[in-house]
């Protein structure tokens, strides 16, 4: 029998897509090590206690769990045995300035369509369930060459049999509002589809119509909740990892990949220790890989730098994380939304003006989990606004009172729409695009790093195979793109790039 190669694996940084990566490798027998920059494992993912309250500060929505259930069966026992995963339901509650609401079904397009139906009678309730067959069709075409597999080039897609009709599916050359404005005759729905791009860091002007497939799989797949908040998750990720024979290094910055005649052999931390490596996995942002971590010109590199400078910067987001005692008044439901009157005045501020938007829409988490509270009489709230990105180029969210009395402003107008904050008030927590750019090392704190703003967005963002070879990216700015789905699915890409060491040549 052939003996297995073992390959040394170096992983930067301990955010979702670098430790589901990890996990899969090591378990398929190579030496991994994470090095992570800051003293925690997650990235964007935490949920964090404040006094009698624990706040979800990143993620606090799981769609797809399946790609997390998958992860763990194949490195372990299953996620279900490990915590309490329930599902959210209703799974959104929309809310629009002319009074009227609607709530979405967990899983159910019928209990949708009635909700809709109640609200905004049956014609507009078709629309919906006309706009939902046609993004089950796009689901349909795009799931596996567009998200569960590599995604080398456009011209790899070309060879498909089905390719004139999956295009005609697909509509590249569509935006998401167009493809609402022909699908939704009726505003309220819009402006529910529209939202998905924000899933993705996009405008919907410019996001393609592709986006749709989003509401259908969080329909299909369910809205979850984790026992404790989503930072669960990561904690579990983290400990299989350690089951499965990873080794973590906290505080331990990459400075720099090393790379010899094209080829990545190992990194340089920021105290100048060297580390080899026959394999490198970045988990690190884009923009951080390809301009900070690999130094000076290199000819491979070219396109790749091209796309990430031609690429807008995703979305990011303005946080208050809201302890709060309960009143009389009834709870909210776990998702809330309160949409603006004027949500292109939200993507303008975003993307073309680059300043935190007046009436933003309003995002408001309030999970009903008493592992989440230290007394019965208590509930936590994470409240999030979109929000330009941090830097010169952005806005400058390092002004402390600024972002004191936007997150005022905010709570003004959440209390303008009946819903009571001030009376109950126990604590206030601020998180803005500059805390987050410091605590998980996310370039001027955009949620996504690229958006997906353009048609050809998907094939601009980062490949998980580097042209440099034995390097690869994993997480939110690479393929397939952002959200804990995906970058799960981009931890499974990139391990089964690696192949497992039973696979390996040896050298
Ligand atoms: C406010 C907010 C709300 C969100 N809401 C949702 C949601 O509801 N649902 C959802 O699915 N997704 C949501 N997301 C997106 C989701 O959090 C991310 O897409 C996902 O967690 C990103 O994972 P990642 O693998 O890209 O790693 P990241 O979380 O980006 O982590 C990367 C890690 O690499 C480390 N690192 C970077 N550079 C170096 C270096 N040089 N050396 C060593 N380490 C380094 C960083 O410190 C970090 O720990 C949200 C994100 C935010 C911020």
């Amino acid at each position: 029998m052939e003996r297995p190669h073992i390959v040394k694996i170096v992983v930067i940084g301990a955010g979702m897509g670098g430790m589901t990566a990890a996990a899969r490798l090591a378990r398929s027998g190579h030496s991994v090590t994470v090095y992570e920059a800051s003293d925690t494992y997650g990235g964007k993912l935490r949920t964090e206690w404040i006094g009698k309250f624990a706040f979800d500060t990143g993620p606090s929505l799981l769609t797809l769990p399946a790609v997390y259930k998958d992860f763990f069966i194949r490195t372990g026992k299953p996620l279900g045995l490990l915590c309490e995963i329930t599902p959210v339901n209703p799974s959104f509650d929309y809310r629009f300035t002319d009074g009227t609401s609607v709530k979405f079904a967990n899983s159910s397009r019928h209990h949708t369509l009635n909700a809709i139906r109640e609200s905004y009678g049956d014609e507009v309730s078709g629309y919906w369930e006309n706009m939902m067959k046609r993004a089950t069709r796009m689901w349909d075409v795009s799931r596996e060459p567009f998200i569960e597999s590599e995604l080398r080039s456009p011209l790899s897609l070309l060879k498909r049999r089905s390719l004139v009709r999956d295009i005609l599916t697909i509509a590249p050359w569509k935006s998401l509002r167009t493809f609402a404005n022909e699908q939704l005759p009726d505003q309220h729905l819009r402006f529910i589809l529209d939202r998905y791009a924000t899933y993705s860091g996009s405008d919907p002007r410019r996001a393609p119509a592709v986006l749709a497939t989003i509401a259908y799989v969080e329909e299909a797949f369910g809205a979850w909740h984790i026992k404790g908040g989503l930072g669960t998750l990561a904690q579990l990720v983290q400990q299989r990892c350690v089951d499965v024979g990873v080794n973590f290094h906290f505080n331990s910055r990459v400075k720099q990949i090393i790379i010899k005649k094209g080829v990545a052999e190992g990194v340089v931390l920021a105290d100048g220790s060297e580390i080899t490596a026959d394999r490198i996995v970045a988990n690190a942002d884009a923009e951080l890989i390809y301009n900070q971590l690999i130094l000076g010109e290199n000819r491979k590199l070219r396109k790749v730098r091209k796309n990430l400078k031609a690429a807008d910067t995703s979305i990011a987001g303005f946080t208050l994380l809201l302890g709060l005692r309960k009143n009389e008044s009834p709870k909210l439901s776990h998702h809330t939304i309160l949409f603006p009157e004027d949500y292109d005045a939200e993507f303008n501020s975003i993307f073309n003006d680059k300043k935190p938007v007046e009436k933003p829409t309003i995002y408001i988490c309030s999970p009903d989990d008493d592992a989440m509270v230290k007394s019965p009489d208590l509930e936590s709230w994470s409240v999030l606004v979109n929000a330009p990105f941090h830097g010169v180029n952005g806005f400058d969210w390092s002004d402390e009172k600024f972002a004191r009395d936007y997150a005022q402003k905010i709570i003004d107008q959440i209390e303008a729409r009946g819903i009571s904050v001030r009376d109950r008030l126990e604590t206030l927590s601020i998180r803005t695009p500059a805390d987050l750019e410091l605590s998980a090392n996310a370039p001027g704190g955009s949620i996504y790093g690229t958006s997906s703003n353009g048609a050809k967005a998907a094939f601009m963002r980062a490949k998980n195979r580097s042209p440099i070879k034995n390097l690869y990216c994993v997480g939110g700015s690479a393929h397939p793109g952002g959200g804990l789905p995906l970058v799960g699915m981009s931890g499974e890409i990139v391990a089964n790039a690696i192949g497992s060491a039973r696979n390996e040549q040896p050298k």
